[in-house]
């Protein structure tokens, strides 16, 4: 098990480093750098997000801004830690101003997702928001539709369970939308075989937005 778990960190590491030169689409000329992803290069569990936002552009690693406090907090309401699971986005580098990606930049980086998985294995991939639900389940239902209901998919050649749910950053400011999240988060670890998430776990209800630095314009199309 040391041995292939070994092999998937260089594997990772290796191909981290191929991309972060990448100059496959546009947003190579506006980029601070390229954010590939972050987590255990064996997670059972990915998360795969949209796109980096101004404060994932800045240090290179995905959801650090306030959705990815809110991320953070969701895992732990579940029992589980950032370093358990791996974290990444449709699209690796930041779109100008946050605006959503562009057909043919999501085109461009899907490569560089398919390879991740590959070499990752997740056995669940927890899709966050629109964009990347559609592009890993390859239907074009919205996440307001299937969020909250897991779907047997092929993802890097193996047979992976897929597991749409609300972006982080559409609950930030909507209690309702944070409930649902939260009762979304909440079936992860029967998915994961791990039985229910555990009660006393379970997130505290957040009244307030997180006091977290404002992030850059809120990126948008998240239903
Ligand atoms: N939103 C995303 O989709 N990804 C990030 O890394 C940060 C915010």
């Amino acid at each position: 098990m040391a041995v292939v778990a070994a092999a998937a960190d260089l594997s990772l590491l290796a191909y981290g480093d191929q991309v972060a030169g990448c100059t496959r689409c546009a947003l190579a000329e506006t980029r601070t750098q390229v954010v590939f992803g972050s987590g255990s290069p064996t997670a059972e569990l990915m998360f795969v997000g949209e796109a980096p936002g101004f404060h994932e552009d800045k240090g290179g690693v995905p959801f650090v801004g306030a959705a990815g406090k809110l991320l953070s907090k969701l895992l732990d309401g579940i029992g589980l830690s950032r370093e358990e699971v791996y974290i990444c986005n449709t699209v690796k580098c930041r779109p100008p101003g946050n605006r959503n990606p562009l057909p043919e930049e999501l085109e461009a980086c899907e490569t560089h997702l398919f390879r991740q998985i590959e070499i990752i294995q997740p056995r669940l991939v927890a899709t966050l928001g629109n964009f990347a639900t559609k592009l890993l389940s390859g239907k074009p239902a919205g996440i307001t539709q299937v969020h909250g209901r897991e779907q047997q998919v092929v993802l890097g050649g193996r047979p992976v369970t897929l597991y749409p749910i609300f972006h982080p950053a559409a609950a930030l400011y909507t209690p309702r939308m944070l409930q649902v999240l939260e009762e979304d988060f909440r079936r992860i670890p029967e998915l994961l075989g791990l039985g229910p998430a555990p009660v006393a776990a379970q997130p505290a209800p957040v009244a307030a937005p997180l006091a977290a630095p404002v992030e850059q314009p809120l990126q948008l199309g998240l239903f």
